[in-house]
């Protein structure tokens, strides 16, 4: 088992420096890969991560919820471009840094989403995507 980060994530980065073992990192290009993703051959599920996390983006990976029920005011991020996803986002990372996401929607209170594809997508981004070739 490992941690998940899904699309609930908005780069504000509390989440890596909290890690034992170094396994968070920000996906790259940012347009691509528009949160952060944790290396589950490294994790040690110590659960640091979800704990600090003030969005509530990151789950066991059996626990990611395939139909999570939004309290309302909750921001997905998607890539770039990505049908739906129309809004922008502006926000400030844990140093007060800002972050601007493009590609991303406000989710209403009651609505139920999906959050199952940060699975594949997160074991991708170190199987294929960036996360392979800085290793
Ligand atoms: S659960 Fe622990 S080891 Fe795994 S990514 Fe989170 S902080 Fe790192
Ligand atoms: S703490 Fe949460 S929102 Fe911040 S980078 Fe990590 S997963 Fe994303």
């Amino acid at each position: 088992m490992a941690h998940v980060i899904t699309s609930l994530c908005l780069r504000e980065g509390s989440c890596a420096p909290v890690c034992p073992v170094e396994c968070i990192v920000p996906g790259k290009p940012e347009g691509e890969w528009p949160s952060y993703f944790i290396d589950a051959d490294t994790c040690i599920d110590c659960g640091a991560c979800e704990a600090e996390c003030p969005f509530g983006a990151i789950f066991l990976d059996d626990e990611v919820p395939a139909a999570y029920k939004a309290k309302g005011g909750e921001v997905m991020t998607a890539p770039a471009g990505t049908s739906g996803f129309t809004e922008v986002y502006d926000g400030q990372d844990h140093d007060g840094n800002p972050v601007h996401l493009e590609s991303t929607r406000t989710l209403k209170a009651g609505e139920v989403v999906d959050l199952t594809p940060a699975v594949k997508k997160n074991a991708d981004f170190f199987s294929t995507g960036p996360g392979y070739n800085a290793k």
